[in-house]
């Protein structure tokens, strides 16, 4: 049996369902049931009849799948991969910050750590941030962990007044202006699509910024037939499988998620074996945390 098959029959077997996040390799995308960002994978994640999640990302998306699953197994293939923004937050400066300012919303990018979303008021993912906190009624929003994305949204909401965290992702941060200049010398053809957590510079060159997700969609409903990709490069094979005609374009440093990239087939195969690596959640923390999670599937309706 090859290590697919075997993964497969166990999966049958456990009941069990496997979530991907793009930004994981090919091969464990490939077996993977349901493949998307952290608010598909999250929605997912809220809807399955499943018993056991497998959730082959990062540690901020087992914690939100088991806090919407309390009853269920969620396994991580490797426990010690964890964004590193998700900590870049603190509990302390939420407190003072509700203290300073009346009337405000701390408002938790989904990329945190289940400590920081208990202390905040709605969770968003870069596809819905902009809706949300248009939808919410405070005029002043703290905005956590990430400033890159925190000034993009503020930049299409003059009439709210944000509180910025510096916080950041190491992978789409690094992106430097002079490689996007030089890849668009070398390809004057392609459009440009890139992630709001880039720097501002970037962003600025960019025909089009958008969560992983709506780069995927509008590099295929788009005519161009080029495109430079500014996003980790494990969106590559969503990319190529939707879109096999199309040229997709990285910046000569290849943006690498390092932890996304612990997550292997092999380490898919033990969990499912031996249910090692199992979330787990003290019902207090998975309540709190359940509560932002569920504001922001309510509100991104
Ligand atoms: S790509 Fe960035 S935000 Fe996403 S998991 Fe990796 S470090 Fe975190």
């Amino acid at each position: 049996m090859t290590i697919t098959e075997e993964i497969q029959a166990l999966k049958k077997e456990k009941n069990a369902v496997i979530l991907a996040h793009y930004y994981v390799e090919p091969q464990v995308q490939e077996i993977a049931d349901y493949i998307g960002d952290s608010y598909y994978l999250s929605k997912v994640a809220s809807e399955t009849g499943a018993g056991t999640i497998v959730f082959c990302g990062v540690s901020f998306m087992g914690e939100s799948a088991k806090a919407l699953n309390p009853e269920k197994i969620v396994l991580m293939p490797d426990i010690s991969a964890d964004c590193p923004m998700a900590h870049m937050a603190d509990t302390e400066t939420i407190k003072n910050m509700r203290e300073k300012y009346e009337d405000l919303a701390v408002v938790c990018y989904i990329n945190s750590t289940a400590e920081l979303k208990r202390h905040s008021d709605v969770c968003v993912t870069s596809a819905n941030a902009v809706k949300i906190v248009k939808a919410l009624p405070n005029k002043n929003i703290f905005f956590i962990p990430d400033r890159n994305l925190a000034h993009f949204i503020a930049d299409q909401i003059p009439e709210k007044n944000f509180i910025y965290n510096e916080g950041y992702c190491p992978t789409h941060d690094k992106m430097q202006t002079e490689e996007m200049q030089k890849a668009k010398s070398e390809h004057p053809d392609a459009k440009v699509l890139a992630h709001p957590e880039c720097p501002k510079t970037v962003l600025q060159l960019a025909d089009y910024v958008g969560s992983t997700s709506g780069i995927i969609k509008y590099a295929t409903e788009s005519k161009d037939m080029e495109f430079i990709i500014c996003t980790e490069e494990g969106v590559s094979y969503e990319l190529t499988q939707r879109n096999p005609d199309k040229k997709f374009y990285f910046t000569d440093t290849l943006p690498v998620c390092p932890d996304m990239k612990l997550i292997t087939l092999k380490k898919v195969l033990h969990v499912l074996k031996t249910k090692d690596n199992e979330v787990h959640m003290d019902s207090g923390l998975a309540q709190e945390t359940r509560r932002p999670l569920n504001r922001m599937l309510e509100l991104a309706k």
